[in-house]
């Protein structure tokens, strides 16, 4: 008990550290993302504009194309132009990056808030396989197991439904295209059970080990924040809940809510 606490404790003052450098990222990077976007446009046009003196140039004789040729070079106008596009389309990349961490840090940080309703368990699943549609429709069946009778908890629906997308989101990402998902209501005598199931590349004990620790990924940059099981941690200790994963490499994974009935 003595370690969930701290370890209760410890997301907390991360969750304030996150909030923190939300704050101060967000606002920077609003205006440096419109200038990169702005600048882009501009140099789109110039390139442009240099294609358009180039074919004039050479339309209008092999004088001024000659001129033109040594200007060009002189001052490698061309390079220069695509050298500096290509910074800007890196830079904008970075800062799409920057602002996935800012909107995910920006949940961590306020995951109490809210207030809590009788959620289906149900429902809850098929919202999750409406949110992912995008993801799995052309590459994993997605199939959904329920009891004769709706489960209930209590809970914050969109904190729960942003738990369950990040489960399904990295099923999806574990899972070979044509292999299954398959998600699952069940209860036991005191909570509702939300099983998400799928028959990817699943874990090394490392990974798993490491898998509640904020930024901890796999992915390549880019693909990943690191953050969605720690914010689904988070989120599911303020409900008074669990999660619990098995795992075998080359098998799949099985992720388990639970969550006090209503
Ligand atoms: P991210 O998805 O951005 O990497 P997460 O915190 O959601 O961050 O996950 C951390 C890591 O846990 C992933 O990079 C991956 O290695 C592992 N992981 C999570 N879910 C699964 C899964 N269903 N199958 C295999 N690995 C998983």
């Amino acid at each position: 008990l003595e370690e969930r606490l701290v370890s209760a404790d410890k997301m907390a003052m991360l969750g304030q550290l996150a909030a923190g450098i939300a704050h101060e990222i967000n606002n920077p990077i609003g205006y440096v993302r419109s200038n990169t976007v702005v600048a882009k446009e501009i140099f789109n046009d110039y390139q442009h504009a240099l294609d358009e003196i180039g074919l004039l140039c050479r339309t209008a004789g092999g004088k001024i194309e000659a001129q033109f040729e040594a200007l060009e070079k002189r001052f490698s106008l061309r390079e220069s132009a695509s050298e500096i596009l290509e910074m800007f389309n890196e830079s904008h990349e970075g800062i799409e990056r920057i602002i996935e961490i800012v909107k995910a840090l920006r949940s961590f940080s306020y995951p109490s808030s809210g207030k809590h309703t009788q959620i289906s368990a149900v429902e809850a699943m098929n919202t999750v396989i409406k949110l992912t549609n995008n993801l799995h429709r052309y590459k994993n069946k997605v199939n959904l197991e329920v009891p004769d009778k709706d489960v209930y908890f209590l809970g914050n629906a969109g904190q729960i439904q942003q738990v369950l997308v990040n489960f399904v989101t990295n099923a999806i990402y574990a899972t070979p295209e044509g292999k299954s998902i398959t998600l699952k209501v069940q209860k036991d005598e005191k909570n509702a059970m939300l099983i998400v199931e799928d028959e990817g590349i699943g874990m090394s004990k490392e990974t798993l080990d490491r898998i509640f620790t904020p930024f901890f990924t796999t992915k390549p940059p880019g693909e990943g924040t690191g953050l969605g099981m720690s914010i689904s941690m988070t989120i599911v200790e303020e409900h008074n809940g669990t999660i619990n994963i098995t795992s075998e490499e080359g098998k799949g994974t099985r992720v388990t809510v639970l969550l006090p009935l209503a």
